[in-house]
């Protein structure tokens, strides 16, 4: 009996497993499809001084509208779209999208973009975002490139002169989801980070929780020592704003202060 049971489970966790392989190389396929057709989008959430509460820049954020699934999220086909190969296109398509978009605007506000770790292992990174520059017309100093701390933990020296080619040229940097990874602080000094993005998991315990205000505090007190900007990620409360601003957090965004748009939206709000 028992070996009867067990054959029944083993056959069951067999097509289970089989179900979800399909599912995932359906979900492969559908990506490169949706790469090939150009059905990716980007959205843009601004990001405000908190000082003068003006619009100083963008986050480009990507988006997929999948015909079934509805809106897929990032954290959902990023990681796929890292494995399968994809990546270093897509992210190419999101940068070019973006400078495109950012370099018609009325006014020089930033453009952030994320990049994978993966762009800058793989391929020629540089090369990719020169080009993008030149074809777009984006100036050099208007972008920021958002890293984050994974990308630092194989003291790669490719990543290094990627980066300081990258920063001579006049692109800024900037490390997201700061505190959430290895934070070997050491990074801080070895490469030229502009601006430090404290993560929303920590902003959220703001200004309640003890602990996520003493962590916000640090990593404030961090940046402001290292003459390193920050900017506060999830603001959704008056309240995070407002203490965020007082413990000395220059830049922030969030839904409290506007939710990721579409690039048209973006141009009327600077008209
Ligand atoms: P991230 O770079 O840390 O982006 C911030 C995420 O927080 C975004 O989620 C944004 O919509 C969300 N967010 C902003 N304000 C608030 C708020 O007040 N409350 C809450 N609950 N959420 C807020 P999204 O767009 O789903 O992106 C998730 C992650 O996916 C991003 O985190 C980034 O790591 C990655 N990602 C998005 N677009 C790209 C891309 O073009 N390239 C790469 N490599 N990664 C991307
Ligand atoms: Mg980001
Ligand atoms: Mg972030
Ligand atoms: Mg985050």
């Amino acid at each position: 009996r028992a070996k009867k049971a067990g054959r029944g489970l083993h056959c069951f966790y067999e097509s289970s497993m089989e179900a979800e392989l399909r599912t995932r190389q359906k979900l492969e396929m559908e990506l490169w499809d949706a790469l090939a057709r150009q059905e990716f989008q980007v959205v843009y959430q601004p990001q405000f001084d908190l000082g003068s509460r003006k619009l100083i820049g963008v986050e480009a954020l990507l988006r997929w509208p999948h015909p079934e699934r509805g809106m897929v999220p990032p954290n959902e086909f990023i990681p796929i779209a890292e494995e399968v190969g994809m990546m270093e296109a897509l992210g190419e398509w999101v940068l070019y999208e973006a400078c495109r978009e950012a370099a018609r605007w009325p006014q020089p506000i930033k453009l952030s973009v994320n990049v994978s770790p993966v762009q800058f292992t793989r391929g020629n990174f540089v090369a990719s975002v020169t080009k993008v520059l030149a074809d777009t017309g984006l100036r050099a100093d208007r972008l920021m490139l958002e890293l984050t701390e994974s990308l630092f933990v194989q003291e790669c020296g490719a990543v290094r002169s990627a980066i300081d080619e990258l920063k001579s040229s006049g692109i800024g940097f900037a490390l997201d989801d700061f505190g959430t990874g290895y934070s070997a602080l050491s990074y801080l000094r070895k490469f030229p980070i502009d601006a430090i993005k404290i993560d929303r998991s920590f902003v959220l315990g703001v200004p309640d929780d003890v602990e996520a205000m003493a962590i916000v505090q640090a990593i404030v007190a961090l940046g402001r020592s290292l003459g390193i900007r920050l900017i506060a990620e999830g603001l959704e409360t008056p309240d995070q704003i407002r203490v965020l601003q007082e413990l000395g957090c220059q830049e922030g965004q969030g839904y409290g202060l506007g939710r990721p748009q579409p690039a048209q939206l973006i141009m009327e709000l600077l008209n």
